[in-house]
């Protein structure tokens, strides 16, 4: 069950990369696993997929230590994709490879914080909230810039890119002015950012609904629930 879906995701990635003349395997998935079993998660590394995304800290401590017990030989990299509390990012240090929701100086000073205490250089990404009314959470577009700048200052913070969450849409072509605004907020910020070494690559975004828009906005990562685990 797993197993297929994911062959018809790389399929489907595949698909809308060919169009866009695009490696497909630049995109990177990522399978958000909330709700799901360690067991789940086992499967879908075994299938090839190397990227867990979680939600929750709580939830991902239990996955992670699970998963570590069964020993699987195969590397996985996992990433936060939830809500992060500013007084549970010393656990999500602990575990985090890639810390995508990043959406203010105050929680990027405490990562940078809890980082340091381990002599970690903790991979983040930065949420922008591209729209009004799709979550709760993520820096606003017209402060993003300058917040994303005093980040970048922190030593034991790495910003690798940008994610968000488009709002539901009833057509997937839709969502589309919110990718795309993402990806000119990269660009601005590059060009901000060009006399430091710092550049941000990745763009986050698409979820199982409007992945291809995404791909076809620039997205080079890809968080998928449904399409992997099924509904
Ligand atoms: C649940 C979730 C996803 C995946 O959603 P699907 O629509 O099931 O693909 C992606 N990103 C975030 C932040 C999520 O919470």
């Amino acid at each position: 069950m797993v197993k297929d879906n994911i062959v018809k995701v790389k399929e489907r990635i595949s698909l809308i990369c060919s169009k866009i003349n695009l490696n497909p395997d630049t995109v990177t998935i990522i399978a958000a696993s909330k709700n799901r079993t360690t067991e789940q998660i086992k499967e879908v590394i075994e299938t090839g997929i190397n990227d867990i995304g979680e939600n929750r800290v709580q939830e991902a401590l239990v996955k992670f230590a699970e998963y570590r017990a069964l020993n699987t030989g195969y590397r996985v990299k996992w990433h936060l994709v939830g809500h992060l509390q500013t007084n549970k990012a010393k656990d999500a240090v602990g575990i985090f490879d890639l810390i995508q929701s990043v959406d203010s100086l105050r929680l990027a000073a405490e990562i940078d914080k809890q980082a340091a205490k381990i002599n970690k250089i903790q991979d983040v990404l930065i949420e922008v909230k591209t729209s009004p009314e799709a979550t709760k959470f993520g820096l606003k577009p017209q402060e993003s810039i300058e917040i994303i700048k005093e980040i970048a200052k922190l030593k034991n913070i790495n910003i690798q890119g940008l994610m968000t969450i488009a709002p539901i849409v009833d057509i997937p072509d839709k969502a589309r002015p919110y990718f795309r605004m993402l990806r000119e907020i990269q660009s601005k910020v590059n060009h901000e950012l060009r006399t430091t070494n710092s550049e941000l690559r990745t763009l986050s975004m698409g979820m199982t609904d409007d992945f291809q828009v995404a791909i076809q906005e620039g997205a080079n990562m890809v968080r998928l629930g449904r399409a992997i685990f099924g509904e």
